[in-house]
């Protein structure tokens, strides 16, 4: 169950609203997608960094660094949704677990 405080200090359950299994998420549908992008970013990051190390090559390296500027932009624009579909709930803090 994922929980929230909104800004009132009230703490409530975010529920689902989407017509997926409940399998594949619990909350919402916004919130599990955002968890999806940050999931990509972090597995592309780090594919980037562990192929750089490995090869060790200044192209690699070049490429690394390609990559994690973009993910840094994808990045930000994933928080700023987050932040835009938190005020929108009026939610000040997810609670997990
Ligand atoms: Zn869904």
């Amino acid at each position: 169950m994922i929980r929230a405080k909104l800004i009132t200090g009230e703490v409530v359950e975010l529920k689902k609203e989407c017509g997926c299994l409940d399998e594949i998420h619990s909350g919402p549908h916004w919130l599990h997608m955002n968890d999806f992008r940050r999931r990509q970013n972090e597995v592309a990051i780090k594919s980037a960094l562990d192929r750089a190390e490995k090869s060790g090559d200044i192209i690699s390296i070049m490429q690394a660094r390609a990559l994690i500027h973009k993910v840094s932009a994808e990045e930000i624009a994933r928080l700023e949704e987050k932040e835009r579909m938190m005020r929108q709930a009026g939610v000040e803090e997810i609670i997990r677990g």
